[in-house]
């Protein structure tokens, strides 16, 4: 359902990249430091995440190119990241065949998220992924150390990844929203 990511002034990737996504696997190889965690990094930050810590960083800011002097290149102001799902089967509640998700953050701080290019909240986008395994702390992105923990972790929290994987958690949200008017 991942069919492409776009990315502009993220971490290392400074000049406007497009990543496909074709049906099958995709695998991303390179030597050590050439971005392939770079790449998990905005599908994280672009679907929401909000730990600078979790995207490897200090602050937000440092998703922002920041200059190479091996390449003489200036730091930029602002880093864009945009993932598009193909939508052809209507998996995602919008009625469009791709969905397009962007976020945007600027040195001052500012930043914005778009859905098809409207500007939205961060719940928009969240509520947009919910129960469809998609998002910044469900099962699809498994990275090194999760599987761990996913082994540690109480019966409880193991149950949650289960119930989002089961597609439960998007009506759990509901019905706790509705319980709480
Ligand atoms: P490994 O195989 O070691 O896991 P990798 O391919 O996953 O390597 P990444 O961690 O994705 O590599 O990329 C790290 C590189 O990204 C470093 O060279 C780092 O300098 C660069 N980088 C990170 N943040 C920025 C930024 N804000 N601006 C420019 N470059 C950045
Ligand atoms: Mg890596």
């Amino acid at each position: 359902m991942l069919k492409a990511l776009e990315l502009h002034g993220f971490k290392s990737f400074a000049d406007k990249t497009r990543l496909e996504f074709p049906a099958g696997i995709t695998v991303v190889v390179g030597p050590n430091g050439s971005g392939k965690s770079n790449i998990v990094d905005a599908i994280k930050w672009v679907l929401g995440e909000q730990s600078a810590k979790s995207l490897r960083g200090k602050e937000m800011a440092d998703v922002i190119f920041k200059g190479s002097s091996a390449h003489g290149r200036k730091p930029m102001n602002a880093a864009e990241a945009t993932i598009i799902f193909d939508n052809a089967e209507g998996t995602l509640p919008i009625d469009a065949p791709e969905v397009h998700v962007t976020r945007r953050v600027f040195r001052s701080g500012e930043g914005e998220y778009l859905i098809n290019r409207h500007p939205c909240r961060l719940r928009d986008v969240k509520d947009l992924c919910r129960g469809t395994g998609i998002g910044t702390d469900a099962y699809s992105i498994i990275e090194q150390g999760k599987v761990d923990t996913l082994l540690q972790a109480s019966p409880r929290d193991r149950r949650a990844v289960f119930e989002e994987a089961a597609g439960i958690s998007r009506f759990k949200a509901k019905k706790l929203e509705t319980q709480r008017r």
